[in-house]
């Protein structure tokens, strides 16, 4: 029972593994979803932006194209006039400039401008937040160049931080320029923007400035769980699912048939062995090999799944792989001086088939000359009359193989089953054996089991040896071998070779 929870973490911990992988799975699944729906609404977000922009410009645009005949006018109060008219009648449009030979020289902010070395000549947009009457306050400037004559219309940078913001969702968004970049909170920066190899660019197409958003995997996460709060929850129940149907699936009933069948094929039938002695001095000649079941770490008794493997033919299964751990971890190599017999329980179903001299076969070609091979029939599972048996036993005969009759006198059929089989051995039941000294009847019945056995010739072993006087008892009932817990229990195949090396070997029964 101790080990029982052992068995409950295995299932614990698969189904942790299970929830753990699900729940891995789904998260892959998710974020490569949100990746792909992330890239896909930026995309749109920033050609929307794109096409915003491009009609801005279009404006500043038109508002420097209507002002072309100003280009080269003297800066007067009438052409400042005129360039502010201009001003309060377009949209988006912050000042007006007029420049010649690419200085500016008449401002609609300002009026006259010095004339100094302008570097936005160079460009048709300037992203630049420098015009000290605007305070630093970020502005986008058109060019427009008419000869020797330019026209610098302005734009007022929240226009565009207000676009970049509404395409910035969930990614920041940045308008490039041949010279500066606007960051999606406005902030100009002078410089060139180079964008990463995974970044999506859209370039405008009509005029010289591109929007850049880089989606890196913190944004693909933050938007998870922003937007996928209520599929990441069906995910985490779908995953705790899939753990609680794994967890009771493995605690299902199973019908133990399919367990022991199971149970054969995880290895989990372990042949045991107790001792058969007999003397004076009580020494081995033999033991009986009985099977255990060890299942989830309890040791399930025979008696809970021998008389079910009987009724559904997975004894004869069963008794073939106990056959084969019995001769290749101990009969094969035990070297006895004296002989020593190892004793098989048989079912009836097995004794009928056509398989177990096969079966024994194995055991037989592979033991020492010392080592005789003991099969144990019950009485209660009576072979009337069966061919196929009696040739079996024939045979088994033949090759020195000798049969015990298990559980003597419990049945009904005692002296018909004598009668059918020669019996070599008659174990005397243990209900008997503990009957030795409370019920005179036990003592008689045993006396009468001994004197029957000897006039047929057959050995007897007393199950159930308990106690120092049933061992007294039987000792002055004749030639009896003993086999009991107080000689030995059935020991596993280690113990019963240390058992075997601690207690010298005696001879046959
Ligand atoms: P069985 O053939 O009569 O085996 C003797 C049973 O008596 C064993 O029980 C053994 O552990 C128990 N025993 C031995 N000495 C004492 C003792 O001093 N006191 C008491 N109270 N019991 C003692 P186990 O191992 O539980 O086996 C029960 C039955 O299961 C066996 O009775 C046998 O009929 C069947 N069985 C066990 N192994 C096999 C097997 O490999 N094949 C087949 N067909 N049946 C098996
Ligand atoms: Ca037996
Ligand atoms: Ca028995």
């Amino acid at each position: 029972m101790h080990k029982q929870p052992r068995y409950q973490r295995r299932r614990i911990a698969l189904s942790a593994i299970i929830f753990i992988a699900c729940l891995s799975g789904s998260a892959l699944f998710l974020y490569v979803q949100t990746s792909i729906w992330l890239n896909a609404q930026q995309q749109n977000a920033m050609a929307l932006a794109k096409n915003q922009l491009n009609s801005l410009f279009s404006h500043v645009q038109r508002s420097a194209q209507s002002m072309y005949g100003l280009a080269g006018a003297p800066c007067t109060t009438q052409t400042i006039e005129a360039l502010r008219r201009q001003l309060a009648i377009t949209p988006n449009v912050g000042n007006i400039e007029l420049a010649a030979s690419g200085e500016v020289y008449c401002s609609s902010l300002q009026g006259e401008v010095p004339r100094g070395a302008d570097r936005r000549k160079s460009y048709q947009l300037y992203l630049a937040s420098d015009i000290k009457a605007l305070n630093g306050h970020p502005f986008v400037l058109f060019h427009l160049q008419n000869g020797n004559y330019g026209l610098y219309t302005s734009t007022d940078g929240y226009y565009i931080r207000n676009i970049l913001e509404s395409a910035s969702e969930h990614v920041p968004v940045i308008l490039s320029t041949a010279w500066g970049w606007m960051s999606q909170d406005g902030k100009v920066h002078p410089s060139t923007y180079t964008a990463s190899d995974k970044a999506i660019v859209i370039q405008s197409g009509s005029y010289p400035f591109s929007l850049a958003a880089a989606i890196h995997s913190g944004n693909v996460i933050q938007t998870c769980l922003e937007d996928g709060r209520l599929m990441i929850a069906i995910l985490i129940l779908l995953s705790a699912a899939a753990a609680l149907f794994s967890y009771l699936w493995t605690g299902r009933p199973r019908t133990p048939e399919k367990l022991l069948t199971e149970a054969m094929k995880n290895r989990e039938l372990h042949p045991y062995f107790q001792p058969i002695v007999k003397g004076e001095h009580p020494a081995p000649v033999g033991c009986e090999v009985l099977v255990r079941w060890l299942h989830k770490g309890n040791i399930i008794p025979p008696d809970q799944f021998i008389p079910m493997a009987e009724q559904t033919g997975l004894i004869i299964p069963l008794t073939q792989q106990l056959i084969i751990d019995v001769t290749d971890k101990f009969a094969a190599h035990y070297q006895t001086s004296t002989p020593f017999y190892i004793s098989f329980n048989i079912s009836a179903r097995h004794l009928q088939s056509a398989s177990i001299e096969d079966d024994f076969d194995y055991f037989l070609r592979r033991v020492g000359s010392n080592i005789n091979l003991v099969l144990e029939i019950t009485e209660r599972e009576m072979l009337t009359g069966n061919d196929t048996a009696l040739n079996n036993i024939e045979r088994f005969k033949a090759r020195g193989v000798r049969f015990a009759l298990d559980d003597f006198g419990t049945g009904y059929s005692t002296l018909e089953i004598l009668h059918q089989m020669p019996v070599d051995i008659i174990k005397i039941d243990k209900l008997f054996t503990s009957g030795i000294g409370v019920h005179r009847l036990c003592n008689d019945i045993i006396g009468n089991i001994t004197d029957l056995a000897t006039r047929i010739g057959a050995a007897v072993i007393a199950e159930g040896v308990e106690t120092e006087a049933q061992v007294d008892f039987l000792r002055h009932q004749g030639d009896i071998a003993y086999q009991g817990y107080f000689f030995s229990r059935p020991l596993s195949v280690d113990a019963f070779k240390n058992w075997l090396s601690a207690n010298a070997a005696a001879g046959e029964p």
